[in-house]
Protein backbone atom coordinates (compact mmCIF):
# COMPACT_ATOMS: atom_id res chain seq x y z
CA UNK A 1 0.00 0.00 0.00
CA UNK A 2 1.14 2.99 -0.95
CA UNK A 3 2.26 5.45 2.54
CA UNK A 4 0.98 8.53 2.93
CA UNK A 5 2.57 11.70 2.58
CA UNK A 6 2.70 15.28 4.39
CA UNK A 7 1.20 18.43 2.57
CA UNK A 8 3.38 19.76 0.38
CA UNK A 9 5.55 22.82 2.22
CA UNK A 10 4.38 21.43 5.70
CA UNK A 11 7.09 19.88 7.27
CA UNK A 12 7.99 17.69 10.23
CA UNK A 13 10.00 19.12 12.32
CA UNK A 14 12.40 15.96 13.37
CA UNK A 15 14.38 15.74 16.95
CA UNK A 16 17.50 16.65 15.01
CA UNK A 17 16.01 19.30 14.64
CA UNK A 18 14.46 20.69 17.62
CA UNK A 19 17.13 21.76 19.62
CA UNK A 20 17.51 24.56 17.36
CA UNK A 21 14.28 25.42 17.73
CA UNK A 22 13.87 24.97 21.43
CA UNK A 23 16.78 27.45 21.39
CA UNK A 24 15.87 29.91 19.62
CA UNK A 25 12.50 30.08 21.40
CA UNK A 26 13.81 29.79 24.51
CA UNK A 27 16.34 33.16 23.98
CA UNK A 28 12.97 34.47 22.41
CA UNK A 29 10.80 34.29 25.06
CA UNK A 30 13.58 35.54 27.94
CA UNK A 31 14.11 37.98 26.17
CA UNK A 32 10.36 39.52 25.69
CA UNK A 33 9.87 38.73 29.43
CA UNK A 34 12.52 40.89 30.24
CA UNK A 35 11.45 43.55 28.22
CA UNK A 36 8.17 43.11 30.15
CA UNK A 37 5.89 41.59 27.27
CA UNK A 38 3.37 38.66 28.36
CA UNK A 39 2.80 35.79 25.99
CA UNK A 40 -1.13 35.55 24.34
CA UNK A 41 -2.57 32.31 22.82
CA UNK A 42 -5.66 32.43 20.25
CA UNK A 43 -7.11 29.75 18.05
CA UNK A 44 -5.03 28.50 14.60
CA UNK A 45 -8.59 29.43 13.04
CA UNK A 46 -10.81 31.97 12.59
CA UNK A 47 -13.62 33.55 10.69
CA UNK A 48 -12.54 34.11 6.90
CA UNK A 49 -14.01 37.45 7.68
CA UNK A 50 -11.41 38.47 9.90
CA UNK A 51 -8.24 38.18 7.57
CA UNK A 52 -10.19 39.96 4.60
CA UNK A 53 -11.25 42.84 7.22
CA UNK A 54 -7.82 43.66 8.13
CA UNK A 55 -5.36 42.20 5.54
CA UNK A 56 -7.01 43.85 3.22
CA UNK A 57 -9.27 41.86 0.23
CA UNK A 58 -6.61 42.60 -1.90
CA UNK A 59 -3.26 41.84 -0.98
CA UNK A 60 -1.35 38.67 -1.89
CA UNK A 61 -2.33 36.91 1.23
CA UNK A 62 -6.42 37.17 1.11
CA UNK A 63 -6.10 37.02 -2.76
CA UNK A 64 -4.42 33.54 -3.43
CA UNK A 65 -2.78 32.34 -0.59
CA UNK A 66 -5.18 31.84 2.79
CA UNK A 67 -6.55 28.57 3.37
CA UNK A 68 -10.29 28.79 3.28
CA UNK A 69 -12.78 26.17 4.15
CA UNK A 70 -16.32 25.85 4.46
CA UNK A 71 -16.75 24.05 8.06
CA UNK A 72 -19.77 21.43 8.61
CA UNK A 73 -21.89 24.27 9.61
CA UNK A 74 -21.22 26.43 6.37
CA UNK A 75 -19.46 28.83 7.85
CA UNK A 76 -16.57 30.41 6.09
CA UNK A 77 -13.00 29.57 8.34
CA UNK A 78 -9.72 30.33 7.33
CA UNK A 79 -6.29 29.12 9.00
CA UNK A 80 -4.92 32.04 9.95
CA UNK A 81 -2.41 33.44 7.95
CA UNK A 82 -0.51 35.62 10.54
CA UNK A 83 -1.30 36.60 13.68
CA UNK A 84 -1.99 40.34 14.05
CA UNK A 85 -5.31 40.14 13.25
CA UNK A 86 -6.36 37.49 15.67
CA UNK A 87 -4.29 38.93 18.62
CA UNK A 88 -6.45 42.46 17.70
CA UNK A 89 -9.58 39.73 17.41
CA UNK A 90 -8.77 38.43 21.14
CA UNK A 91 -7.38 41.37 22.77
CA UNK A 92 -10.84 43.39 22.13
CA UNK A 93 -13.08 40.14 22.97
CA UNK A 94 -11.39 40.10 26.20
CA UNK A 95 -11.28 43.54 26.39
CA UNK A 96 -7.62 43.83 26.96
CA UNK A 97 -7.25 47.22 25.43
CA UNK A 98 -10.09 49.36 27.33
CA UNK A 99 -7.89 52.11 29.02
CA UNK A 100 -4.59 50.45 28.83
CA UNK A 101 -1.40 49.25 26.97
CA UNK A 102 -0.76 45.72 26.14
CA UNK A 103 3.14 44.08 25.47
CA UNK A 104 2.09 40.65 24.05
CA UNK A 105 3.87 38.26 21.95
CA UNK A 106 2.83 34.75 20.80
CA UNK A 107 3.87 31.92 18.84
CA UNK A 108 2.92 29.08 16.55
CA UNK A 109 2.35 27.86 12.90
CA UNK A 110 0.73 30.34 10.08
CA UNK A 111 -0.72 29.07 7.06
CA UNK A 112 -0.29 30.38 3.73
CA UNK A 113 -0.53 28.74 0.24
CA UNK A 114 2.83 29.86 -1.24
CA UNK A 115 5.31 27.99 -3.65
CA UNK A 116 7.14 26.03 -1.09
CA UNK A 117 10.97 26.42 -1.64
CA UNK A 118 13.74 27.03 0.99
CA UNK A 119 12.61 29.33 3.85
CA UNK A 120 9.24 29.43 2.43
CA UNK A 121 6.22 26.91 3.30
CA UNK A 122 2.54 26.28 3.58
CA UNK A 123 2.46 25.86 7.03
CA UNK A 124 5.98 28.34 8.76
CA UNK A 125 6.10 29.49 12.49
CA UNK A 126 6.59 33.13 13.55
CA UNK A 127 7.40 34.59 16.92
CA UNK A 128 4.73 37.86 16.41
CA UNK A 129 5.12 40.87 18.70
CA UNK A 130 2.37 43.62 19.33
CA UNK A 131 2.25 46.43 21.52
CA UNK A 132 -0.59 48.55 21.68
CA UNK A 133 -2.27 51.75 22.98
CA UNK A 134 1.19 53.76 22.36
CA UNK A 135 1.26 56.43 19.62
CA UNK A 136 4.38 57.52 20.34
CA UNK A 137 8.05 56.62 18.11
CA UNK A 138 9.14 55.53 21.78
CA UNK A 139 7.42 51.81 21.53
CA UNK A 140 8.21 52.08 17.99
CA UNK A 141 12.08 51.96 18.75
CA UNK A 142 11.65 49.85 21.19
CA UNK A 143 10.47 46.80 19.32
CA UNK A 144 13.28 47.31 16.73
CA UNK A 145 15.92 47.71 19.96
CA UNK A 146 14.82 44.66 21.09
CA UNK A 147 14.79 42.50 17.78
CA UNK A 148 18.45 43.76 17.60
CA UNK A 149 18.99 42.76 20.73
CA UNK A 150 17.79 39.47 19.75
CA UNK A 151 20.07 39.28 17.38
CA UNK A 152 23.12 39.71 19.27
CA UNK A 153 22.18 37.21 21.52
CA UNK A 154 21.56 34.42 18.85
CA UNK A 155 24.77 35.79 17.21
CA UNK A 156 23.45 37.21 13.66
CA UNK A 157 23.93 40.78 14.21
CA UNK A 158 26.76 40.74 11.48
CA UNK A 159 24.22 39.25 9.13
CA UNK A 160 21.33 40.88 9.24
CA UNK A 161 20.32 45.40 8.01
CA UNK A 162 17.17 47.15 9.26
CA UNK A 163 15.17 48.47 6.26
CA UNK A 164 13.35 51.60 7.95
CA UNK A 165 10.43 53.86 5.99
CA UNK A 166 7.10 55.29 7.08
CA UNK A 167 4.16 55.14 4.83
CA UNK A 168 2.57 57.71 6.07
CA UNK A 169 -1.28 58.72 7.39
CA UNK A 170 -4.13 56.74 5.19
CA UNK A 171 -4.98 60.57 3.83
CA UNK A 172 -1.14 60.95 2.65
CA UNK A 173 -0.99 57.51 0.92
CA UNK A 174 -4.22 58.06 -0.63
CA UNK A 175 -2.79 61.30 -2.18
CA UNK A 176 0.66 59.75 -3.08
CA UNK A 177 -1.48 56.63 -4.62
CA UNK A 178 -3.58 59.22 -6.87
CA UNK A 179 -0.24 60.56 -8.06
CA UNK A 180 1.79 57.36 -8.53
CA UNK A 181 -1.28 55.86 -10.68
CA UNK A 182 -1.50 59.31 -12.69
CA UNK A 183 2.17 58.54 -13.25
CA UNK A 184 2.33 54.71 -14.17
CA UNK A 185 -0.44 54.78 -16.51
CA UNK A 186 1.44 56.61 -19.13
CA UNK A 187 3.68 53.32 -19.26
CA UNK A 188 0.65 50.72 -18.55
CA UNK A 189 1.28 48.84 -21.55
CA UNK A 190 5.31 48.38 -20.51
CA UNK A 191 4.45 47.25 -16.60
CA UNK A 192 4.26 43.23 -16.03
CA UNK A 193 0.81 41.81 -16.03
CA UNK A 194 1.12 41.88 -11.83
CA UNK A 195 1.72 45.23 -11.86
CA UNK A 196 -0.93 46.24 -14.15
CA UNK A 197 -3.84 44.55 -12.59
CA UNK A 198 -2.34 46.02 -8.85
CA UNK A 199 -2.71 49.61 -10.68
CA UNK A 200 -6.41 49.23 -10.07
CA UNK A 201 -6.15 47.45 -7.10
CA UNK A 202 -3.17 48.17 -5.02
CA UNK A 203 -0.89 50.39 -6.46
CA UNK A 204 1.20 50.58 -3.92
CA UNK A 205 2.59 46.85 -4.13
CA UNK A 206 3.72 48.05 -7.61
CA UNK A 207 6.15 49.69 -5.51
CA UNK A 208 8.21 46.14 -4.58
CA UNK A 209 7.82 44.90 -8.10
CA UNK A 210 10.81 42.47 -8.67
CA UNK A 211 10.14 42.99 -12.42
CA UNK A 212 12.91 44.75 -14.44
CA UNK A 213 11.02 47.02 -16.58
CA UNK A 214 9.01 47.53 -14.01
CA UNK A 215 11.63 49.12 -11.85
CA UNK A 216 13.28 50.76 -14.39
CA UNK A 217 9.50 52.72 -14.82
CA UNK A 218 9.62 53.15 -11.37
CA UNK A 219 13.05 54.83 -11.09
CA UNK A 220 11.40 58.73 -11.78
CA UNK A 221 8.17 57.96 -10.08
CA UNK A 222 6.56 60.44 -7.30
CA UNK A 223 8.45 59.45 -4.02
CA UNK A 224 6.34 59.02 -1.27
CA UNK A 225 8.52 60.66 1.20
CA UNK A 226 7.05 63.47 -0.62
CA UNK A 227 3.37 62.91 0.19
CA UNK A 228 3.97 62.62 3.78
CA UNK A 229 1.80 64.49 6.41
CA UNK A 230 3.73 66.39 8.98
CA UNK A 231 2.98 64.15 11.72
CA UNK A 232 4.69 60.88 10.41
CA UNK A 233 7.15 63.00 8.94
CA UNK A 234 7.75 64.37 12.73
CA UNK A 235 7.21 60.66 14.24
CA UNK A 236 9.65 58.98 11.57
CA UNK A 237 12.53 61.76 12.72
CA UNK A 238 12.00 61.32 16.00
CA UNK A 239 11.90 57.69 15.67
CA UNK A 240 15.14 57.82 13.61
CA UNK A 241 16.65 59.99 16.44
CA UNK A 242 16.16 57.67 19.42
CA UNK A 243 17.65 55.06 17.06
CA UNK A 244 20.41 56.64 16.17
CA UNK A 245 21.18 57.35 19.66
CA UNK A 246 20.95 53.42 20.92
CA UNK A 247 23.38 53.30 17.89
CA UNK A 248 21.15 51.15 16.03
CA UNK A 249 22.12 51.24 12.20
CA UNK A 250 19.40 51.36 9.67
CA UNK A 251 18.98 51.77 5.70
CA UNK A 252 15.84 53.63 4.89
CA UNK A 253 14.24 51.80 1.96
CA UNK A 254 12.11 54.43 0.11
CA UNK A 255 10.56 50.98 -1.56
CA UNK A 256 9.51 49.11 1.46
CA UNK A 257 5.58 49.47 1.54
CA UNK A 258 4.69 45.97 3.40
CA UNK A 259 1.75 43.47 1.99
CA UNK A 260 -0.60 44.03 4.33
CA UNK A 261 -3.36 46.74 4.11
CA UNK A 262 -3.24 48.25 8.09
CA UNK A 263 0.37 49.38 8.03
CA UNK A 264 0.36 53.14 8.12
CA UNK A 265 3.82 55.49 9.62
CA UNK A 266 6.74 53.54 10.69
CA UNK A 267 7.29 50.08 8.67
CA UNK A 268 10.32 48.23 8.84
CA UNK A 269 12.05 44.82 8.10
CA UNK A 270 15.38 42.98 8.91
CA UNK A 271 17.07 41.65 5.81
CA UNK A 272 19.71 39.19 5.24
CA UNK A 273 22.03 37.97 2.32
CA UNK A 274 22.16 34.47 3.68
CA UNK A 275 18.85 33.20 2.85
CA UNK A 276 19.02 33.91 -1.02
CA UNK A 277 14.96 35.38 -1.92
CA UNK A 278 14.00 34.58 0.96
CA UNK A 279 15.42 37.61 2.83
CA UNK A 280 13.54 39.07 5.45
CA UNK A 281 13.67 37.28 8.70
CA UNK A 282 11.47 39.94 10.80
CA UNK A 283 9.20 42.85 9.80
CA UNK A 284 6.64 45.14 10.89
CA UNK A 285 4.98 48.44 11.36
CA UNK A 286 2.82 50.52 13.17
CA UNK A 287 -0.89 49.84 12.45
CA UNK A 288 -3.14 52.51 14.23
CA UNK A 289 -6.07 52.09 12.43
CA UNK A 290 -6.71 48.18 12.66
CA UNK A 291 -8.29 48.13 16.13
CA UNK A 292 -10.87 50.55 14.79
CA UNK A 293 -11.26 48.54 11.85
CA UNK A 294 -12.38 45.73 13.32
CA UNK A 295 -15.11 47.49 15.42
CA UNK A 296 -12.85 48.58 18.38
CA UNK A 297 -12.29 51.67 19.98
CA UNK A 298 -9.09 53.53 18.47
CA UNK A 299 -5.97 52.43 19.77
CA UNK A 300 -2.52 52.86 18.23
CA UNK A 301 -0.53 49.42 17.96
CA UNK A 302 2.84 48.37 16.66
CA UNK A 303 4.14 45.20 16.15
CA UNK A 304 5.91 42.70 14.40
CA UNK A 305 6.28 38.57 13.12
CA UNK A 306 9.40 36.96 12.70
CA UNK A 307 9.40 33.40 10.85
CA UNK A 308 11.57 31.32 12.66
CA UNK A 309 12.37 28.50 10.00
CA UNK A 310 14.40 31.76 7.96
CA UNK A 311 16.07 32.43 11.98
CA UNK A 312 16.97 28.58 12.25
CA UNK A 313 18.33 29.00 8.34
CA UNK A 314 19.64 31.96 9.28
CA UNK A 315 21.72 30.73 12.48
CA UNK A 316 23.21 27.30 10.38
CA UNK A 317 24.11 29.80 7.85
CA UNK A 318 26.38 31.99 9.90
CA UNK A 319 27.70 29.06 12.04
CA UNK A 320 25.70 30.49 15.24
CA UNK A 321 24.13 27.31 16.34
CA UNK A 322 25.75 26.52 19.88
CA UNK A 323 27.13 23.39 20.12
CA UNK A 324 25.75 22.33 23.65
CA UNK A 325 21.72 22.76 22.83
CA UNK A 326 21.27 18.95 22.39
CA UNK A 327 20.18 17.57 25.56
CA UNK A 328 22.09 13.92 25.89
CA UNK A 329 20.83 12.10 28.60
CA UNK A 330 23.75 11.61 30.73
CA UNK A 331 23.12 8.37 32.36
CA UNK A 332 22.04 4.97 30.51
CA UNK A 333 21.53 2.05 32.90
CA UNK A 334 22.01 -1.21 31.14
CA UNK A 335 20.21 -4.44 32.78
CA UNK A 336 21.28 -8.04 31.93
CA UNK A 337 18.76 -10.67 33.01
CA UNK A 338 15.45 -10.63 34.48
CA UNK A 339 16.22 -10.24 38.05
CA UNK A 340 18.61 -7.48 36.94
CA UNK A 341 15.98 -5.70 34.55
CA UNK A 342 13.42 -5.31 37.43
CA UNK A 343 15.88 -4.08 40.08
CA UNK A 344 16.75 -1.71 36.74
CA UNK A 345 13.33 -0.19 37.19
CA UNK A 346 13.16 0.60 40.58
CA UNK A 347 16.79 2.15 40.90
CA UNK A 348 16.38 4.67 38.04
CA UNK A 349 12.81 5.69 39.89
CA UNK A 350 14.77 6.12 43.21
CA UNK A 351 17.45 8.23 41.15
CA UNK A 352 14.72 10.54 39.58
CA UNK A 353 13.29 10.84 43.25
CA UNK A 354 16.87 12.20 44.07
CA UNK A 355 18.58 13.46 41.29
CA UNK A 356 14.80 15.17 39.87
CA UNK A 357 17.05 17.26 36.93
CA UNK A 358 19.04 13.81 35.82
CA UNK A 359 18.80 12.98 32.23
CA UNK A 360 18.37 9.10 32.40
CA UNK A 361 17.41 6.88 30.18
CA UNK A 362 16.63 3.07 31.42
CA UNK A 363 17.12 0.15 28.47
CA UNK A 364 14.24 -1.08 27.87
CA UNK A 365 13.72 -4.62 25.02
CA UNK A 366 16.37 -6.29 26.98
CA UNK A 367 19.35 -7.52 24.56
CA UNK A 368 22.90 -8.83 25.39
CA UNK A 369 25.24 -6.82 27.08
CA UNK A 370 27.21 -5.56 23.88
CA UNK A 371 23.79 -4.37 22.20
CA UNK A 372 23.00 -2.62 25.37
CA UNK A 373 25.96 -1.17 25.76
CA UNK A 374 26.10 -0.18 21.85
CA UNK A 375 22.77 1.59 22.48
CA UNK A 376 24.50 3.41 26.04
CA UNK A 377 27.12 4.74 23.67
CA UNK A 378 24.92 5.77 20.63
CA UNK A 379 22.35 7.74 23.43
CA UNK A 380 25.02 10.39 23.65
CA UNK A 381 24.97 9.00 27.60
CA UNK A 382 28.10 10.00 29.50
CA UNK A 383 27.82 7.18 32.19
CA UNK A 384 27.00 3.36 31.34
CA UNK A 385 25.63 1.87 35.10
CA UNK A 386 25.34 -2.03 34.72
CA UNK A 387 23.44 -4.20 36.62
CA UNK A 388 23.99 -7.81 35.98
CA UNK A 389 23.11 -10.84 38.18
CA UNK A 390 26.61 -10.24 39.94
CA UNK A 391 25.59 -6.66 40.62
CA UNK A 392 22.04 -7.80 41.61
CA UNK A 393 23.82 -10.25 44.25
CA UNK A 394 25.58 -7.67 46.10
CA UNK A 395 22.93 -4.49 45.96
CA UNK A 396 26.00 -3.00 43.65
CA UNK A 397 26.15 -1.47 40.03
CA UNK A 398 29.00 -1.29 37.58
CA UNK A 399 29.88 2.61 36.15
CA UNK A 400 31.55 2.60 32.86
CA UNK A 401 32.29 6.31 31.27
CA UNK A 402 31.25 6.04 27.72
CA UNK A 403 33.12 9.53 26.78
CA UNK A 404 36.29 9.45 28.96
CA UNK A 405 39.10 6.99 27.42
CA UNK A 406 41.42 6.94 30.53
CA UNK A 407 38.93 6.43 33.44
CA UNK A 408 38.37 2.96 34.75
CA UNK A 409 35.34 1.03 35.38
CA UNK A 410 34.27 1.07 38.86
CA UNK A 411 31.80 -0.70 41.22
CA UNK A 412 30.25 0.89 44.23
CA UNK A 413 27.17 0.39 46.38
CA UNK A 414 23.66 1.07 45.35
CA UNK A 415 22.74 3.25 48.00
CA UNK A 416 25.86 5.41 47.15
CA UNK A 417 24.61 6.22 43.70
CA UNK A 418 22.93 9.21 43.83
CA UNK A 419 25.41 10.63 45.87
CA UNK A 420 28.52 9.43 43.44
CA UNK A 421 26.10 10.55 40.36
CA UNK A 422 25.44 13.94 41.73
CA UNK A 423 29.24 13.98 42.46
CA UNK A 424 30.65 13.03 38.97
CA UNK A 425 28.01 14.55 36.82
CA UNK A 426 27.78 18.32 39.03
CA UNK A 427 29.77 20.32 36.63
CA UNK A 428 27.42 18.75 33.74
CA UNK A 429 24.44 19.44 35.59
CA UNK A 430 24.48 23.24 35.67
P1 LIG B 1 7.89 37.61 2.12
O1 LIG B 1 8.12 38.94 1.52
O2 LIG B 1 9.15 36.82 2.31
O3 LIG B 1 6.80 36.84 1.44
P2 LIG B 1 5.97 38.63 3.97
O4 LIG B 1 6.12 40.09 3.85
O5 LIG B 1 4.87 37.94 3.28
O6 LIG B 1 7.36 37.90 3.60
P3 LIG B 1 5.11 38.81 6.72
O7 LIG B 1 3.70 38.58 6.44
O8 LIG B 1 5.57 40.16 7.07
O9 LIG B 1 5.99 38.23 5.50
O10 LIG B 1 5.59 37.77 7.84
C1 LIG B 1 6.66 38.06 8.73
C2 LIG B 1 7.78 37.06 8.62
O11 LIG B 1 7.29 35.72 8.56
C3 LIG B 1 8.60 37.16 7.34
O12 LIG B 1 9.54 38.15 7.45
C4 LIG B 1 9.22 35.79 7.25
O13 LIG B 1 10.34 35.69 8.11
C5 LIG B 1 8.12 34.90 7.76
N1 LIG B 1 7.35 34.32 6.64
C6 LIG B 1 6.36 34.88 5.92
N2 LIG B 1 5.87 34.03 5.01
C7 LIG B 1 6.57 32.88 5.15
C8 LIG B 1 6.53 31.59 4.53
N3 LIG B 1 5.66 31.32 3.57
N4 LIG B 1 7.40 30.64 4.93
C9 LIG B 1 8.30 30.90 5.92
N5 LIG B 1 8.38 32.07 6.56
C10 LIG B 1 7.53 33.06 6.19
MG1 LIG C 1 4.71 36.84 1.49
Amino acid sequence: MSKIQSIRGMNDILPEQTPLWQYVERIGAQLLASYGYQEIRFPILEQTELFKRSIGEVTDIVEKEMYTFEDRNGDSLTLRPEGTASCVRACEQNGLLFNQTQRLWYTGPMFRHERPQKGRLRQFHQIGVEAFGMSGPDIDAELILLTARLWRALGVIDHVVLELNSIGSAAARANYKAALVVYLQQFFEQLDADSQRRLLTNPLRILDSKDENTRAILINAPSLSDYLDDESKQHFQQLRDLLDGAGVRYMINPALVRGLDYYGKTVFEWTTDKLGAQATVCAGGRYDGLVEQLGGKATPAVGFGMGIERLCLLLEACNAVPTDIVASPQVYIVAVGARAEAQAVILAEKLRDQLPLLKLITHCGGGSFKSQFKKADKSGAQLALILGDQEVESASINIKWLRDEQSEQQTIAQPQLAEFLAAALHSKTQ
